[in-house]
């Protein structure tokens, strides 16, 4: 589907990006700095079913907490006395669970179309359920008001027709449609939305894009960003407020899935620094509802890889700069694009092509952009999705880490789809660890196995059980919005290996046990995004948890994606309730 995530578009920039840029480039940290355990009596005491997610002493009876930290966690009988008068008992209703880490997810590129009808194939199973919820949204907005879907992919719909001006027309005709592909690559449009941007069968092809034609006239179908300008550039902009608390309304979907703890996975890529600056802004302003780790976009235009890298150091964006909420920890670096738009990059041609895609980098181009993060210090966070693409970023960083000596930073490798026993071997020996988007499994499996990559390749999508055979520490992230943020479905699925086209199970033998994949969206992803003082409940740790209906733990897999999440705390204070 998307390779939207790390590649915001030019609609992007104008819609939201100047909202953003209001922040400025003041990143001083809000000062939820993690106030000091006071030791004897806790502030808080949380009594109830506890599962700590740690394999050691895996339940509890109660646990104390003081200035946001645990202190102690055990026996109700053990821990109670640490309760004096001042302290706060909860007694959740439901099972008190680690706080869930994210650990690769967009706020920024998210925000765009936010509001938007999602018509994505997990909402919209059928082309024509994509065309029927478009017409409800239609019915239900005053006419001449916009109608704007989002994440349509069809490539998930194999037969069918393009979504065109025609049967747009036909399901909307009083409003303004726009539907933007889930590659953001596209933009299908109705005569009104042609009409209101003043484009007509005479305009012709922009540069850098294509108006889709039948018998001469435009058929409503928008490809690349010069034609899409054309059509979305006149959209509604939202104002600085409404930019505000999309942030936030992303940030609390986040939360409502149990999540604590998010990395987003491409900062500065629509403004730079202000993206850094308004995250500290909002949280100074009032806690967000999860901590934010963020990684810095390699790419700023205009500049060379060693001119970006000193831009963020210059603004203060440095290696685990900011405070305890909102933390700059990474360097982005984007090697391919997505293997369900075929932009990733292959060693094998894609099914019924006669090329596997290329990288973004030249070679020289690539070692640079590696080199700039890693001598600023910074965690690389490296975008590779086809085999090639992971051989190239592997191979580079190879050559570079021995000059850097033996380090804790952690390195990683984002999606990874597609990896070969050697790969993950290196990967280990070199110290960089996967993080797999597991909904390519689910939503995207059969499509991947069919039509895009053929059995052999599918079948080594997101092994999460060899990387753990090798010794990696894998995690699991959704790409939202490429994909729902849900990390208890993302465990089921490393879990099952169900694919939702036909529920048949993709290569058995990479599914992972329920403690591999609960660890991968826990404790394993907490250590990726270096918060070594997340992921399970211990002492020491900080006390971000939440409520659930069920534990995971000790329930089948085949249930984690209906598990309810009622509450989340960080620093055992309230993030969110249902
Ligand atoms: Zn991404």
């Amino acid at each position: 589907m998307s390779d939207a995530c790390c590649t915001p578009s030019p609609l992007a920039h104008s819609h939201v990006g100047d909202n953003v840029k209001k922040a400025g480039t003041n990143i001083d940290p809000a000062h939820h700095a993690k106030s000091k355990p006071t030791g004897a009596v806790a502030d808080l005491l949380v009594v109830g079913t506890i599962s700590t997610g740690n394999p050691a002493s895996p339940t509890a009876e109660a646990m104390a907490v003081s200035g946001g930290q645990i202190i102690a966690l055990g026996k109700l009988s053990d821990v109670e006395n640490l309760a004096g008068a001042s302290t706060t008992v909860l007694k959740p209703e439901g099972i008190v669970i680690p706080g869930l880490i994210e650990p690769h997810m967009h706020i920024w590129t998210s925000l765009l179309n936010l509001s938007w009808t999602d018509v994505s194939h997990d909402e919209c199973p059928t082309f024509d359920s994509v065309v029927e919820r478009i017409k409800e949204t239609a019915a239900k907005t005053p006419d001449g008001q916009y109608v704007l879907g989002k994440l349509f992919d069809p490539a998930l719909y194999p037969g069918e027709p393009d979504l065109t001006r025609v049967i747009l027309d036909q399901v909307s005709p009083n409003n303004p449609v726009m539907v933007m592909n889930a590659s953001q690559h596209y933009l299908y449009a109705n005569s009104l939305a042609l009409a209101a941007a003043g484009v007509d069968d005479n305009t012709q092809d922009p540069a850098g894009g294509h108006f889709g034609r039948a018998d001469g006239k435009l058929n409503g179908v928008i490809g690349e960003a010069g034609a899409i300008m054309m059509v979305a550039g006149s959209l509604p902009r939202p104002t600085q407020q409404e930019t505000a608390a999309g942030i936030l309304e992303i940030l609390n979907m986040c939360a409502s899935q149990g999540v604590t703890s998010v990395r987003e996975a491409v900062t500065g890529a629509i403004v730079g620094v202000p993206e850094v600056a308004m995250l500290h802004q909002l949280n100074g302003a009032k806690r967000l509802p999860t901590r934010v780790s963020t990684a810095q976009f390699s790419i700023m235009a205009g500049k060379s890889s060693a001119e970006t890298a000193a831009t963020w150091k210059q603004a203060g964006v440095t290696p685990f700069s900011g405070d305890e909420m909102v933390r700059a920890d990474a360097w982005k670096v984007v090697t391919d694009g997505s293997n369900q738009g075929r932009s990733g990059y292959f060693s094998q041609p894609y099914l019924g092509e006669d090329t596997g895609g290329h990288a973004n980098w030249t070679p020289d181009g690539m070692r640079d952009v590696l080199k700039a993060g890693l001598d600023d210090g910074w965690q690389v966070m490296c975008h590779v999705n086809g085999d090639a693409a992971v051989e190239f970023a592997l191979s580079t960083l190879e050559g570079l880490l021995p000059t850097y000596g033996k380090n804790d930073l952690r390195h990683r490798f984002e999606h990874c789809s597609v990896t070969t026993d050697d790969h993950l071997e290196r990967m280990a020996a070199a110290g960089v660890s996967p993080s797999f988007l597991m909904n390519h499994v689910y939503y995207w499996g059969a499509a991947f196995r069919d039509t895009i990559l053929g059995t052999e390749r599918a079948n080594l999508l997101d092994r999460v059980s060899t990387a753990y055979k090798v010794g990696l520490r894998p995690s699991l992230h959704s790409d939202y919005n490429v994909s729902k943020v849900h990390p208890l479905q993302s465990a089921r699925t490393a879990v099952l290996r169900q694919m939702q086209a036909n529920g048949e199970v993709l290569n058995p033998a990479e599914c992972a046990t329920p403690e591999e994949a609960l660890a991968a969206i826990t404790t394993n992803a907490a250590w990726q995004i270096h918060a070594d003082d997340r992921g399970s409940l211990e002492v020491g740790k900080r006390a971000d948890f939440a409520v659930v209906d069920i534990d995971p733990w000790t329930s089948a897999a085949d249930g984690w994606d209906e598990i309810k999440v009622r509450e989340t705390y960080i620093d055992g204070s309230l993030a969110y309730q249902s």
